[in-house]
């Protein structure tokens, strides 16, 4: 198994290799020329990589290709076309031109634009994205060859994840670039941001699945009493992985791995039913593009084993849910990690640098990066006590806060505390080296070692907007430091009072408590820390004055394309919700109450058949449950009513920031309203007469 690994590896890639040995010499080094510098491929090089990329694809048994692209719905889309043309004599030609691999011209009038797009402005572009490698993608379909593209309007505006993402890690590069320079490596021509997500899921069985409407619709339920057993043993985390899902895991890792997907770590999560897969980290363009595919694999293969991926950030109520781990750092291309500190952080100022620009960015916009990581499902985590809370605060561990409480002290930190060993007590086991500093599971935004992990980001969410904000916000404060450092005089000193000063003004966000406790909520408003409680109450900060100017100035988004995903962002929580609101509303009325009112019927029947039978017989506990359940069943209708009201008012708002604060405020609410009693009565009434599995079902009938 592990040498066919490394044969099937990459198999499905037409990567580095698989072009340097197919394509002429002159084309191969044209092409590497625009992957690392940029530029236009010349037409008659593009017909000849085209070619090289088809022939390979059709021996690999490819019948179509696709421009692949992330357009703002957070998925991927793609339009598929065959490789034929007519010949004479009735015959076929398999052809695909340098025209085809650079540009595609799918409808754009149906996918979210947020007002950058009338529908009867329908012309959008795809153009190939170069550095990220083609490949096959085996589904039902057959074989089809796959090219990343990114996705932008007649009019020239990003319509998709990956243009500003692009964007971001040219703009980073080129103010690391500069601080580089500055501390005397003028080798450096690039500097690479490295990106490895950590992707949380759920396996539900596929008959159960298909029973629960609100998983069908919504990827979450709705409804739920919670199981006599939920997480509380601790005994899933990291358990023995059950044979049904080993074998899943099993075959999803053969389908990453052709992919070229560095499928690295697996284990069980915290709450039944619950696993991780984390991938080898690589550069964020990939990152992002292979995350999207494991999403897509993890969907697909559960199908193909008789289960279902919920990759939706709350599946179950009262018991954790899924997050994503945006672990980020920087890389020279001559390999050298700019957040690798080190065994003396202290005497590396080109990494207290970098870290200061991280942390000054993270203060400056800490409302930004609460939004990258938000969206409806997220709510239900945020600030819930499990996943990192909505206050945005960076665990830098009591080595580096050491350090810096030195530097803001006297401007230089003259020692590293070390980790030291670990003695267990067994003369027999090893002595352990010991990490500088702990971990700390309830920061939102952590550094490890030698990266920053971002831990916000939602299970369900592209990577693409948390990696290119965070590459914004500090390509702007490198920026600032560059242009500081390159007109100083003497730079060892100014380099000191510009991390000592920066330090200075931004410790408020350094936290490296419990972020779950309530002194930290209290804490953080007295440092001024902004605790922005709802998706749709983040939305806003992406158009204030400072953030425009942010994104302006590095070039990742205009004012225009902003305000487009404001609209998007609105127009998002609202449909997400009015679907569930609608989904509860349906299986209220033709499943819950239906059924309840059944099952009074059954408690009336037994009453009277006993009276009669008995006069004399104690029948007061029927009547005690006929009582309490005709109680849940009218407080069920009563509340069914009222959140049927309000989303028919929640459709008359025209401006889609009130249609989003009505359905946040006013219809989520009245959902909640209504599945307090349902829930209730399923705790009550026969479980052969409840007409949906059961949480006990669904998280332990795999
Ligand atoms: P943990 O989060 O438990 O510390 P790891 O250190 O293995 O686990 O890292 C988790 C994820 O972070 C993996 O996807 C890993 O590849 C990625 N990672 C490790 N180093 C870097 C780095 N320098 N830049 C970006 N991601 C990284
Ligand atoms: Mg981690």
């Amino acid at each position: 198994m592990s040498e066919k690994l490394t044969e099937i590896f990459g198999i499905d890639v037409f990567n580095e290799t698989k072009m340097k040995e197919r394509l002429p010499k002159t084309a191969f080094t044209a092409l590497k020329q625009v992957i690392e510098k940029g530029g236009d491929l010349p037409l008659d090089t593009a017909n000849v990589i085209a070619n090289a990329m088809k022939d390979w694809a059709i021996e690999n048994g490819a019948t179509h290709y696709t421009h692949w692209f992330q357009p703002l719905t957070g998925i991927t889309a793609e339009k598929h076309d065959s490789f034929i043309e007519p010949a004479e004599g009735g015959k076929i030609l398999m052809e695909f031109s340098g025209k085809e691999l650079i540009k595609g011209e799918p409808d754009a009038s149906s996918f979210p634009s947020g007002g950058l797009r009338a529908t009867f402005e329908a012309r959008g572009y795809t153009a190939w994205d170069c550095t990220s490698p083609a490949f096959i993608r085996r589904d039902a379909a057959g074989a089809t060859l796959c090219i990343p593209t990114a996705f932008c309007s007649y009019t020239g505006e990003a319509l998709d994840k990956k243009t500003p993402l692009l964007r971001s890690m040219e703009a980073i590069s080129k103010q690391a670039v500069r601080i580089v320079h500055l501390f005397g490596h003028p080798e450096v021509k690039r500097v690479d941001v490295s990106v490895g997500p950590e992707q949380e899921y759920f396996i539900v069985d596929h008959e159960n699945y298909m029973k629960r409407e609100d998983l069908m619709l919504c990827g979450r339920t709705l409804f739920g009493a919670p199981p006599p057993k939920g997480q509380e043993l601790e005994d899933h985390y990291f358990g023995s992985i059950k044979e049904r899902i080993a074998l899943y895991m099993r075959d999803l890792n053969q389908v990453l791995w052709k992919l070229g997907v560095l499928a690295k770590t697996q284990h069980n999560e915290v709450a039944p039913a619950q696993h991780e897969l984390a991938p080898i980290y690589c550069t964020a363009n990939i990152a992002t593009d292979h995350n999207q595919l494991v999403m897509d694999a993890m969907k697909k293969v559960a199908k193909r084993h008789g289960l279902e991926c919920l990759l939706h950030e709350k599946p179950f109520a009262g018991v954790n849910g899924s997050g994503k781990h945006d672990n980020w750092s920087l890389v020279t291309d001559t390999g050298r990690n700019l957040l690798d500190p080190g065994r003396t952080p202290n005497e590396n100022i080109q990494f207290l640098l970098f870290m200061t620009a991280v942390i000054e960015a993270v203060d400056k916009h800490a409302d930004i990066l609460r939004l990258s990581a938000s969206n409806p499902g997220n709510d239900h985590r945020l600030g819930a006590n499990e996943a990192p809370p909505a206050i945005i605060s960076i665990f830098l561990g009591e080595q580096l806060e050491d350090v810096v409480a030195q530097l803001i002290a006297t401007g230089e930190a003259k020692s590293a505390k070390q980790g030291g060993s670990l003695t267990t007590g067994v003369r027999t086991l090893p002595t352990l080296a010991k990490d500088a500093t702990d971990r700390n599971r309830t920061s939102p935004f952590a550094f490890t070692g030698n990266k920053f992990e971002f831990r916000m980001v939602g299970s369900s969410a592209s990577i693409a907007e948390p990696t290119t904000y965070l590459n914004a916000i500090v390509s702007e404060t490198l920026e600032k430091f560059a242009d500081e450092l390159e007109a100083a005089e003497n730079f060892d000193q100014a380099v000191h009072d510009l991390i000592k000063r920066s330090l200075t003004e931004h410790e408020r966000i350094i936290f490296n408590g419990n972020g779950y406790s309530d002194e930290w909520v209290k804490e953080a408003e007295r440092r001024g820390l902004p605790n922005i409680r709802s998706f749709v109450e983040a939305i806003e900060c992406l158009t204030k004055p400072e953030s425009i100017r942010l994104f302006e100035s590095q070039k990742v988004y205009s004012e225009t394309e902003l305000r487009s995903r404001v609209e998007i962002n609105y127009e998002n929580y609202s449909k997400v919700i009015n679907i569930e609101a609608r989904t509860m509303i349906d299986m209220a009325s033709k499943l819950y109450i239906p059924a309840v009112i059944k099952y009074t019927r059954q408690l009336a029947d037994s009453i009277n058949a006993v009276k009669s039978a008995c006069p004399v017989a104690d029948i007061s506990v029927q009547e005690e449950i006929l009582t309490e359940v005709s109680a849940l069943l009218a407080e069920s209708r009563k509340a069914l009513k009222e959140l049927s009201i309000s989303v028919a008012k929640a459709q008359e708002f025209n401006i889609a920031s009130e249609t989003a604060m009505f359905f946040k405020f006013d219809v989520f609410p009245k959902m909640e309203a209504l599945r307090a009693p349902i829930d209730k009565l399923e705790t009550i009434v026969d479980a052969k007469d409840w007409p949906v599995p059961s949480y006990e079902q669904l998280m332990f009938e795999v």
